[in-house]
């Protein structure tokens, strides 16, 4: 018997799982699938970035949900456009085995005609950003008063992005009877509040400690002098030539610049953020996801949850204003168990930041100088 069929899942999933290439399941998988499959229960999982979450709520909601019928019975909230996409995309993959499976992402910036269309014809799981979810029930678009089950992924994220009132607003269209499972990467304050508004006595799971970024991923800093910041950048990409990398800036208006000076400058770049539309957001996903570009510069909001394989470094050029985005940000690299660097461009005046990012993490930084060439950049 493999380990995944340990857990209790049907063929129909194995078989995925096999096509996919999955060995062992994850920590978070082993621990929640069991009870997902067995219990009708709520569910708080608390796990780190890349940790494989999305199989562990996905196969047993697949697993429960009756294909047979077209009813709307299981609800996947998640924080972006981006997010919900890829979520489809593995709810898709998951269940390839599922005959009848119509799983239909709902979220803003695209066509609400056409998602509405798709529910029409009958989708029996919904994978939504709260807003759009919100606007789709308020025009009598969806119909969630049949769902068994919902989740909130990345719930922690949801939360900061000001989404509890449309999350409550949502939920209060539910049905009181079904299995409410919560997925966040770490605890504050605000998640509490919503398992316990929204939850009966959930089954509690945490793996890992708590706010520890991903192990397998090793931090390091560079100091530059704040005018040098993108010479510096220019510098670890190409002592790195075969970097697969996201790099973070703090505003879109850096973000466009960096990528812009970056194909200027004859890198293989693009920009992700707020202030391009959907569909270019989009294009630019599918060409990073491809490995058509090297360097993906991109806001916070814009890169959150994405799960890109293989992505070798992340580059903080700018850090974030909240501590606690250095952990998502560098849980974009070492993602199922590989190795990955997280790097920091800092001026002498953020030093004290990587103190406290240090004490976050339960890591410590390396402190690196910039490869050859770069005498001006050292402090
Ligand atoms: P999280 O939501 O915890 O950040 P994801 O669900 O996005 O993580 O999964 C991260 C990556 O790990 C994905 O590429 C996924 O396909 C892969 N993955 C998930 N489970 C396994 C597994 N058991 N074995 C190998 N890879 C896995
Ligand atoms: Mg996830």
């Amino acid at each position: 018997m493999n380990a995944f069929q340990k857990l209790g899942l049907d063929a129909e999933m194995l078989q995925a799982i096999n096509d996919l290439g999955f060995e062992t399941p994850s920590e978070v998988q082993e621990k929640s699938i069991p009870i997902l499959l067995e219990q009708e229960t709520d569910l708080v999982a608390l796990a780190q970035t890349g940790t494989g979450k999305t199989a562990a709520f996905g196969f047993p909601m697949l697993q429960k949900i009756d294909f047979n019928n077209r009813t709307t019975q299981g609800l996947i909230l998640s924080p972006t456009r981006e997010l919900c996409l890829q979520i489809t995309n593995e709810i898709k993959q998951y269940g390839k085995y599922c005959k009848g499976l119509n799983a239909v992402a709902i979220y803003g910036g695209a066509s609400i005609t056409e998602q509405a269309r798709d529910v029409k014809r009958g989708a029996q799981i919904l994978v939504a950003t709260p807003g759009r979810m919100k606007d789709m029930i308020s025009r009598g678009l969806v119909d969630i008063s049949k769902i068994e089950y919902a989740v909130l992924d990345e719930a922690d994220e949801m939360l900061n992005m000001g989404f509890f009132e449309d999350i409550s607003a949502i939920l209060s269209h539910t049905p009181k009877e079904k299995s409410t499972w919560l997925f966040s990467a770490t605890m504050p304050k605000e998640v509490a509040t919503i398992a316990k508004k929204f939850m009966r006595t959930p089954v509690e799971i945490t793996v890992g400690s708590k706010n520890m970024g991903a192990s397998n991923v090793s931090h390091e800093y560079y100091l530059v002098n704040t005018r040098e910041r993108y010479a510096a950048l220019k510098r670890l990409a190409d002592a790195n030539p075969d970097i697969f990398s996201v790099i973070f800036c703090r505003t879109k208006r850096d973000t466009q610049k960096v990528a812009e000076k970056l194909i200027e400058d004859g890198y293989s770049a693009a920009a992700l953020h707020g202030d391009l539309s959907q569909n270019q957001r989009d294009l630019v996903m599918k060409s990073f996801r491809t490995k058509q570009i090297q360097m993906l510069v991109a806001t916070d909001v814009a890169a959150r949850g994405i799960d890109v394989d293989d992505i070798t470094h992340v580059i903080n050029y700018q850090l974030p204003d909240e501590i606690e985005t250095y952990t998502h940000r560098s849980g974009r690299t070492g993602r199922a168990g590989k190795s990955g660097v997280s790097m920091v461009i800092v001026s002498k005046s953020e030093l004290r930041k990587i103190k406290t990012i240090e004490r976050i993490i339960q890591q410590s930084f390396e402190r690196k100088d910039i490869p050859d060439g770069m005498e001006i950049c050292r402090v």
